[in-house]
């Protein structure tokens, strides 16, 4: 029996990654995603994708360790590199578009925090 896969698992191509190239260094993991219960009891926390969808359903659960066909680590990139390396490999609309990314993905966090739900 057991959970069955999520068609959009299959879709992405989402599969076991590498040490350089995971769901845990992918702009699109949230790796604190809060799960519920009946009554809204809190079940612990999953990591989750925002790709593959935010739900509580545990279909939804991703493994840090795999990687899919959207994976994007610019962000991740950004933050080892540092902004002027960054430039320097990657040029300036690369450098533009991680920066949007993180700024994207800092605002989604503050929602999320503010959410009652
Ligand atoms: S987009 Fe793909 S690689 Fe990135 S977190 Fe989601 S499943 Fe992992």
């Amino acid at each position: 029996m057991g959970t069955q896969r999520l068609k959009i698992k299959d879709d992405l191509h989402y599969r076991k990654g590498s040490d350089a190239a995971c769901c845990s260094h992918c702009n699109n993991f949230v790796g604190d995603f809060i799960r519920h219960g009946i009554g809204g009891v809190v079940l612990g926390t999953e990591a989750r994708c925002m790709e593959i969808g935010m739900e509580n359903s545990i279909k939804y659960r991703v493994n840090p360790s795999h990687i899919c066909s959207r994976y994007d680590q610019s962000i991740y990139m950004l933050r080892l590199l540092g902004e002027k390396h960054y430039l320097e490999v990657h040029g300036q609309e690369k450098l533009d578009d991680a920066k949007v990314s993180l700024i994207a993905v800092q605002l989604l966090k503050i929602n999320r925090s503010t959410d009652p739900a």
